[in-house]
């Protein structure tokens, strides 16, 4: 783990893990961080992977990572690794504590194995929806399986017959013998195994046809593995007594202690792996590591450095009521570290031609840039300088619309940034009307300072024609054009809050030379336009923004309001 992790806030899981090592509960913290391969990871799994990971290493403990493998029909090694790219770019460690609850397979059956012997699991013949009908409901108690009874032979017997793969997927499945009337539904004989006898596991292959169900699998598998506090969210809260049931009935290593915190829900966008699947897969985004995604690969391949992710998680906190977070604090901490870390550069978004006609044709100079305005030691650049330029179209206007344009107009003056004070003496147009190009003449002495006879305020960012890079920007904005996309109201679906305009390309954009060598990854701050990342996976350099200067999110809220 970096050293420059932020210094944790207390929580009461911290408390609670304080005073288990004060009393001499536990020695040690063991933790894991146990996603299910059936997606990529997304901002709220970072919550729980920084605070596993985080407790573990502020206590000298040990954190794994284990797959919660149980459903070889939605899993994938696609999942399996990029999970574990993520976790490691998010700057956390497993070292050599990579567990699959599949390594535990054989271990499991022989839990079951143990429950039926002790009469406490059976395996039912019922269908699906006859179980479903036999649960019950909050209001009603469910009703015995008519084979609820069968004796510990035959149950031992049936058992290893559907582990031998003799009966049809959904014929048959195990049960465990808890409690009908329990006004808890999942203690109403919880299924445990089922068939699954076509299924191919990314990991044990075609060697099992049955397969443990999630809550038999998670509460073992921690135990196991001599997890000490095992932390989760607080859907998991109604499943507790289930999993305390079966590490009370069965001889475990050990007792986890489960405790749950409430999830993190980011304001627009969703966090739901079955909803971002539905994203990828409808092609309403380009793929888990589209730019928009509240993934992590989404976020990495946006710009968005890692440790601006966990600056995020240590300002949320962990507490158990709802954990609902402006979108504005991520991105306030993607902007904090950006501006530290991220180099300066010039870009030319919508570009407009400026003739410089009392510079000579053919002769260039190299200037001097800094890289950073606070930070001397990030270096300078040099740029070029020479006859024509480009600028944005949006620095430029025939006529000032008031007193505060500071940028250029015909007959006006502004300052290049890192270079001359330029005037505009003539604006050409085409047939059109349209404006093509602009006619200045430069200052020779204004280099670095204006001459004490002239105020010129505004400064502007421009870049040399012949030396420019044409590049391809992509301006992205938030996903969802609702802060809750999932509470839209009644005539609205999550999907119908899609923002038409979270995406603009501009494809014909010019960046200062030294971006030409950008590396994919690498985050720099275009001066005047906010921070921007080299996008990988292409030749020609395609830039994604990571993040615009300011919130103009709050500017908006604040013109509605
Ligand atoms: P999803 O709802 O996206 O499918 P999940 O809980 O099914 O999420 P898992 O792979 O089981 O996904 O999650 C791994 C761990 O991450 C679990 O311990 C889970 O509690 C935690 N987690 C998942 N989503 C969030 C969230 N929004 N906030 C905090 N922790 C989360
Ligand atoms: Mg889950």
């Amino acid at each position: 783990m970096s050293n420059e992790t932020p210094e944790r806030p207390s929580n009461f899981i911290r408390q609670i893990i304080e005073h288990d090592l004060k009393t001499g509960k536990h020695q040690t913290v063991a933790t894991r961080f146990p996603p299910e391969p059936n997606g990529y990871l997304h901002i709220g799994h970072a919550k729980s992977i920084w605070l596993n990971f985080g407790i573990a290493a502020d206590y000298g403990g040990t954190c794994n990572l284990r797959f919660d493998d149980t459903n070889p029909h939605k899993e994938n090694i696609e999942y399996v690794e990029a999970i574990q790219r993520d976790v490691r770019w998010l700057g956390y460690d497993w070292g050599e504590r990579l567990y699959y609850a599949s390594d535990y397979f054989e271990q499991l059956y022989d839990y079951a194995v143990q429950l039926i012997r002790k009469g406490k699991a059976y395996v039912c013949d019922l269908s699906m929806e006859e179980i479903r009908e036999y649960r019950g409901t909050l209001t009603e108690p469910g009703r015995n399986s008519p084979w609820r009874d069968r004796s510990v032979e035959e149950n031992l017997d049936l058992f290893a017959r559907m582990r031998a793969g003799e009966f049809e997927d959904g014929s048959r499945v195990l049960r465990a013998k808890i409690d009908m009337a329990s006004p808890n539904l999942n203690l109403r004989d919880p299924i445990i195994y089922r068939i699954r006898r076509g299924a191919v596991h990314h990991q044990t292959g075609a060697e099992w046809v049955i397969y443990p169900m999630y809550d038999f699998t998670h509460c073992l598998s921690d135990a196991i593995e001599g997890i000490t506090h095992s932390l989760c969210t607080l859907e998991f809260e109604d499943h507790r007594p289930l999993y305390d049931w079966f590490l009370d009935e069965l001889e475990t290593p050990c007792h986890p202690q489960q405790i749950e915190f409430s999830r993190l829900v980011l304001e627009y966008t969703v966090v739901s792996k079955r909803k971002l699947t539905e994203l990828v897969e409808e092609g309403h985004v380009e793929g888990w590591d589209d730019p928009r995604m509240p993934t992590l690969a989404g976020m990495r391949r946006r710009g968005f450095p890692p440790e601006a992710i966990r600056d995020f998680c240590s300002r949320i906190g962990v507490t158990k009521s709802e954990n609902f977070v402006e979108m504005a604090l991520l991105e306030n901490c993607v902007r904090d570290a950006l501006n530290v870390s991220a180099p300066r550069r010039m870009a030319v978004l919508h570009p407009l031609k400026v003739v410089i006609t009392n510079y000579p044709e053919g002769q260039h100079e190299t200037l001097t840039a800094p890289n950073h305005p606070q930070n001397e030691a990030m270096g300078t650049r040099e740029l070029t300088f020479g006859r024509e330029l480009y600028i944005d179209r949006n620095d430029f206007v025939e006529v000032a619309p008031n007193k505060k344009w500071k940028r250029l107009v015909a007959g006006g003056e502004v300052r290049l940034r890192n270079a001359y004070v330029i005037r505009c003496d003539e604006v050409i147009k085409d047939e059109a009307g349209e404006i093509i190009e602009l006619r200045c003449s430069y200052d020779p002495d204004t280099l670095g300072a204006n001459p004490p006879d002239r105020k010129v305020k505004g400064v502007i960012h421009w870049v040399e024609a012949g030396t420019a890079v044409r590049a391809e920007v992509r301006l992205y904005d938030r996903l969802f054009d609702h802060p809750t996309p999932e509470r839209a109201g009644p005539d609205r679906t999550w999907k119908d809050c899609l923002n038409p305009d979270s995406l603009r390309t501009l494809t014909h954009c010019y960046l200062e030379a030294s971006l030409g060598e950008a590396a994919p990854g690498e985050t720099f701050q275009f001066e005047r336009e906010g921070y921007f990342c080299r996008d990988s996976g292409h030749e020609e350099p395609i830039f994604n923004r990571t993040m615009t200067l300011r919130d103009t999110w709050a500017k908006i809220a604040r013109q509605g309001a």
